[in-house]
C-alpha cells in the first residue's frame, strides 16, 4: 500500500476521491498554471527563510531512510536551526519547513507563502506536529511564518521582517486528537475502489484540484443552474426540483429580472441588448481611450519601496478613438532592467492627455493602481488623479444590459468578447490572460532568459494587451449599434 505523507493527508481532507485518483490513476491530473505558479512562490519562500538562518541546517538527502538518519545525527549534535527535518511516526511522513530550537525543545514552524494564517494550514501544521511529537521530538510551540504584507522591501537582499510568526499552538492542539482518525480514512480509501464523490465546492477548496476535467468532462458545456449569478440558493433549489440544465427551467420559477433574462436567452440561443447600453456609451464625448493594465506580484518583493503582494503595474494598452472613428494604439511595456513604475506612470499620463473619457473594464483595478502610482509619485499625481475622475467602466454596462447564453453566466471580457467579435478570441494567443501575463513578464525579469526568448514574450506580451482594448473598443461600438 501506498505510504501516507502530510500532503496526501492533507489531499484526503479535501477529497478522497483526489487521493485515490492521485495514487492509482495520477496520469489523469491536469495541473493549472497558477497551481505551478503557487508552487513556485513556495519554494522561493521557503529558500527565502532559510537564508534567515544562517547558522542552520538543511536535511537534503533524497532517500528517506537517510533524511531519517540525518535528522536523528542533526538532533543529537549541536543545536542550531534545522530545515527539512524528517520525521515519521503511525504510518506518516512530514518533513517540516523549520526547526528552531528553545529551552527544553525545539518549535516547529510552518513556512507560507500566503499574507494570513488560513485554515488549511492548521490541519497542515497539526499533522507534522503530531508525527514529530510521536517520532520523539519535544515540540514547544508551533508556528506559522507566513508573508507580513506591511514588510517594504529595502533591496541589497535584505528579508529581515519579511515573515510574521503566528503561533497557532493552542488551534493544533485542538485537532491532534483527530489526526489518527484521519490516517485511517486515508488508508481505508486508498485500499478500497474509487470513491464515488461528486464535484462540488471541494474542488476548489482550499486549491483547484488537478482532476476537474476527469470527474466534470462537460464543467465548460451545459447551462447548469449554478451559472445564475448570486443565486446559489436557487439553484439548490432548482437542482432538488430536477433541473440540472437551465434550459429545461420553466419560466414561474424564477424571479429575478437578471435571471429571467439569463434563462430566456439561453433557452431561446439569442442574445439580449438593451438601448441602454447604446444610449450611455453614445452620450460620452471624444477621444476616447481604451485602456487596459497588466500587473505582477510577488510574495518576495523585488523592488525597493514595493510590498509583498502589491501589484505592481509593468504593462499598459491604450486604444485611442476619434469622433471620425478613426483608431490609433499606443502601448508600454517595461523593458524589464528595473523597477517599471515610474516609466509607467509617465508614458500613461502622456498619452491620456487631459479631455476624453477612459473607457476599462472592471474599473476599481485600473483605478486602484492608478491610485497607487500618484501615492508612489506626487509629482505625477495631479495628473493621474485627474485621469482617474476621467474613467467610465464599461463591464457594469455590459453586465446590466447584455446577455448571450454563451456568457454562462460570465461578463468578464473574456466571456463577453467571443460572443461579440469572435474573430478576436484569445485561444490562438501564447498570452491569453492576466496569470499568464504575469508569468511571462517574470520571465522576462530572470536574467537567465536568452534575448531571444525574451523578445518572443514581449512580442506575445504586447499582442495580449493589445487584444484587451481592441476587445473594448469593439464592444463599444456593439452596444452603440444596438444589434444583438
Ligand atoms: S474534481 Fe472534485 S470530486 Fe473529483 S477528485 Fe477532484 S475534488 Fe474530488
Amino acid at each position: 500500500m501506498a505510504g501516507l505523507s502530510k500532503s496526501r493527508i492533507l489531499i484526503h481532507r479535501q477529497c478522497p476521491k483526489r487521493l485515490w485518483l492521485q495514487i492509482h490513476q495520477p496520469k489523469l491530473a491536469v495541473e493549472e498554471a497558477d497551481t505551478t505558479a503557487r508552487f513556485a512562490a513556495g519554494n522561493q519562500v521557503g529558500d527565502l527563510a532559510r537564508s534567515l538562518h544562517p547558522d542552520g541546517l538543511l536535511i537534503d538527502a533524497e532517500n528517506l531512510t537517510q533524511a531519517l538518519a540525518e535528522t536523528a545525527t542533526a538532533l543529537r549534535g549541536k543545536r542550531r536551526p534545522l530545515f527539512e527535518a524528517t520525521f515519521q511516526a503511525g504510518g506518516v511522513l512530514v518533513r517540516a519547513d523549520l526547526l528552531l530550537p528553545v529551552r527544553g525543545g525545539f518549535d516547529l514552524v510552518e513556512v507560507k507563502s500566503s499574507s494570513s494564517v488560513k485554515d488549511y494550514h492548521l490541519e497542515d501544521a497539526a499533522i507534522q506536529a503530531w508525527v514529530a511529537g510521536k517520532a520523539g521530538l519535544p515540540v514547544k510551540r508551533t508556528r506559522i511564518a507566513h508573508i507580513d504584507t506591511a514588510f517594504v522591501c529595502r533591496g541589497d537582499d535584505d528579508y529581515h521582517g519579511l515573515f510574521a510568526h503566528a503561533d497557532i499552538s493552542d488551534e493544533v492542539a485542538a485537532r491532534e486528537k483527530s489526526i489518527p482518525k484521519w490516517i485511517k480514512a486515508a488508508q481505508r480509501t486508498l485500499a478500497g475502489d474509487e470513491p464515488e464523490t461528486e464535484p462540488g465546492e471541494q474542488c476548489r477548496k482550499p486549491f483547484a484540484c488537478p482532476f476537474s476535467s476527469y470527474c466534470s468532462p462537460a464543467n465548460d458545456k451545459g447551462y447548469p443552474p449554478e451559472i445564475l449569478p448570486h443565486g446559489k440558493r436557487v439553484a439548490v433549489q432548482l437542482r432538488a426540483a430536477g433541473y440540472n440544465d437551465l434550459r429545461k427551467v420553466p419560466q414561474k420559477m424564477l424571479t429575478r429580472p437578471k435571471h429571467l433574462r439569463i434563462l430566456r436567452a439561453t433557452k431561446s440561443g439569442k442574445a439580449e441588448l438593451d438601448p441602454q447600453a447604446g444610449e450611455q456609451l453614445r452620450a460620452l464625448g471624444y477621444p476616447r481611450y481604451f485602456m487596459d493594465f497588466e500587473t505582477i506580484q510577488f510574495a518576495v518583493p523585488i523592488w525597493p519601496e514595493t510590498r509583498p503582494y502589491v501589484q505592481v503595474p509593468f504593462q499598459w494598452s491604450c486604444h485611442v478613438e476619434k469622433r471620425s472613428g478613426k483608431i490609433e494604439h499606443k502601448a508600454f511595456l517595461a523593458d524589464g532592467t528595473g523597477d517599471p513604475r515610474r516609466a509607467f506612470a509617465e508614458s500613461l499620463v502622456k498619452v491620456l492627455k487631459r479631455v476624453g473619457p477612459i473607457l476599462v473594464y472592471r474599473a476599481t483595478f485600473e483605478r486602484d493602481r492608478m491610485q497607487y502610482l500618484a501615492e508612489t509619485f506626487p509629482d505625477l499625481a495631479p495628473a493621474l488623479r485627474a485621469a482617474i475622475e476621467r474613467i467610465v467602466d464599461l463591464l457594469p454596462i455590459a453586465r446590466e444590459h447584455y446577455y448571450h447564453r454563451e456568457m454562462r453566466g460570465s461578463w468578464s471580457l473574456k466571456a463577453v468578447l467571443p460572443t461579440i467579435a469572435p474573430e478576436l478570441a484569445y485561444d490562438a494567443l501564447e498570452v491569453a490572460d492576466g496569470n499568464m501575463a504575469q508569468a511571462a513578464f517574470a520571465e522576462i525579469l530572470d536574467r537567465e532568459t536568452q534575448p531571444e526568448r525574451r523578445a518572443a514574450l514581449r512580442e506575445s506580451l504586447l499582442v495580449y494587451c493589445e487584444r484587451d482594448t481592441l476587445a473594448m473598443v469593439e464592444i463599444a461600438r456593439f452596444f452603440m449599434n444596438g444589434r444583438a
